[in-house]
């Protein structure tokens, strides 16, 4: 008897060859998938199976990889609009992380990880950067475990930058910085089946001083950690870092060795053709997070020519105070439409690429392809169902790969698996009840807003200003 047999449906393999199967079954036990194949052999083969899902007129994907966010930032929906980045930092996000407490960490991360699950994410990266006090890390990981997704925790930090307007509540010692990683690193790396895990996030080439950057490699060599660091999102970024450390800052990342295969990159909108070069070099990877860069006006990543050079990118939707959303799909669409009006080219960026960055590219960017990222005999059973019938928007799917990108909605996102077991199932969450997660965050977040003083930022005072 086998776990579970998704039926005639239409699969969306992200294999090598990259096949789409028409009335295919998915065979899966142990959460990994066991079997795949034309649906009438398979049901054949399997005549005894604990759970079948009927997949008739339906796709299945393998699940979308989210390589960049800030959970705690669901809480601050709405309250960033229309804010120069300077404004954006100082009116709301710095003010918000000195006063952070774990119960917004946790709400935050729950409804921020449901939007996730809902647009068919079955892995999220976090990037969690300020610490004004103990617990809220652990908070964000809780949310992790009770909603059963695979996620990697990135422990972010910062420990210097007041010139550039970083505020001294979210900065802390690099000794102190360590131990917390340790501590993390054992309670938490590999637990949940292996489904979660620590990495390295140093915020910001200009907030970490050459002493943490030193502590970062050294961390690294000996936790054989992976890093994720924010890159060239904007000219501020790379002036800030040569007045800093005298260089900028892929410069700065490759004196360190904190430049490598195990190194995603995010943002990358102002890069020239020699950080290209050296990022292809060195093999680092690439978080992209287009729905971020229009809203916070950072400019447009030259994405095709990373493609071009051979460089891994994936696929995120950064934090939702500069999206306002953890929704995906807007980001798959959203990627393909701004490169294309940006080249004046509707070739530059297809519909069947931005998949792969979501997904297996996505998983190459994490070091997680043998596992993750195509429906392959062996690879975790990390999918979604995705049904039109759901909502009108995606009638008619004449190409599925197509409709997820360009025609979709949340609703149409029936069914997710993570590791062989549903965490959203006939469109009902599976692993907590929805409806009081979304009362408790609603209350939360403004509670946070009046003890972070941002309630007024509801106002929006700068909108009726006239041309
Ligand atoms: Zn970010």
């Amino acid at each position: 008897m086998i776990d579970r047999l998704i039926t005639d449906a239409t699969i969306v393999t992200m294999n090598p060859a990259r096949e789409v199967l028409y009335h295919a079954a998915i065979a899966i036990d142990n959460g990994r998938i066991l079997d795949v194949g034309d649906s009438e052999q398979m049901t054949a083969r399997y005549p005894d199976v604990k759970h079948e899902i009927c997949g008739e007129g339906k796709a299945v994907f393998p699940g979308l990889i989210n390589t960049h966010n800030h959970l705690f930032q669901t809480n601050l929906k709405g309250m960033g609009d229309d804010k120069v980045l300077k404004d954006w930092l100082n009116d709301m996000t710095y003010p918000v992380g000195g006063k952070l407490q774990p119960e917004d960490c946790y709400t935050g991360a729950l409804i921020g990880c449901i939007e996730g699950i809902r647009s068919g994410v079955t892995t999220q990266l976090d990037y969690m950067y300020p610490h004004p006090m103990d617990g809220l890390d652990d908070a964000v990981i809780r949310a992790f475990s009770e909603l059963r997704i695979r996620a990697i925790f990135g422990r972010g930090y910062m420990d210097c930058g007041a010139e550039f307007g970083v505020r001294e509540e979210i900065m802390q010692q690099p000794t102190k910085i360590e131990s917390d990683v340790r501590r993390l690193v054992n309670t938490y790396h590999g637990a949940e089946n292996g489904r979660i895990s620590i990495w390295l996030a140093p915020a910001i080439t200009w907030g970490t001083s050459e002493a943490c950057l030193r502590m970062t490699a050294r961390l690294r060599q000996e936790l054989g950690l992976r890093l994720t660091v924010h890159t060239a999102e904007t000219m501020f970024d790379r002036e800030s870092t040569i007045a800093l450390h005298g260089m900028d800052d892929m410069e700065i990342l490759e004196k360190y060795g904190l430049l490598d295969a195990e190194t995603l990159l995010v943002h990358c909108v102002q890069l020239t053709d020699r950080d290209i070069r050296m990022i292809k070099y060195h093999g680092a990877k690439v978080s992209h997070n287009p729905v971020s860069n229009m809203y916070l006006s950072s400019g447009v990543a030259p994405i095709p020519k990373m493609n071009m050079a051979g460089i891994d990118v994936s696929l995120g939707t950064d934090g939702a105070a500069s999206n306002n959303s953890n929704d995906m799909l807007e980001v798959l669409k959203l990627t393909s439409l701004l490169q294309k009006v940006t080249h004046r080219d509707p070739t530059i960026m297809t519909a069947d690429k931005v998949l792969e960055m979501a997904t297996i590219e996505g998983a190459r960017c994490i070091g997680m392809e043998n596992e993750i990222g195509s429906i392959e005999i062996g690879k975790k059973a990390d999918l979604f169902v995705f049904n039109p019938e759901r909502n009108i928007k995606a009638i008619p799917m004449h190409n599925p790969v197509s409709t997820l990108v360009y025609s979709s909605a949340m609703e149409n996102i029936e069914t997710v698996l993570v590791d062989g077991l549903p965490v959203l199932e006939d469109g009902v969450l599976k692993t907590m009840d929805e409806e009081i997660v979304i009362q408790r965050c609603r209350a939360q977040a403004d509670e946070l807003a009046q003890r972070a003083g941002t309630a007024w930022l509801k106002r929006r005072p700068w909108q009726s200003l006239a041309y």
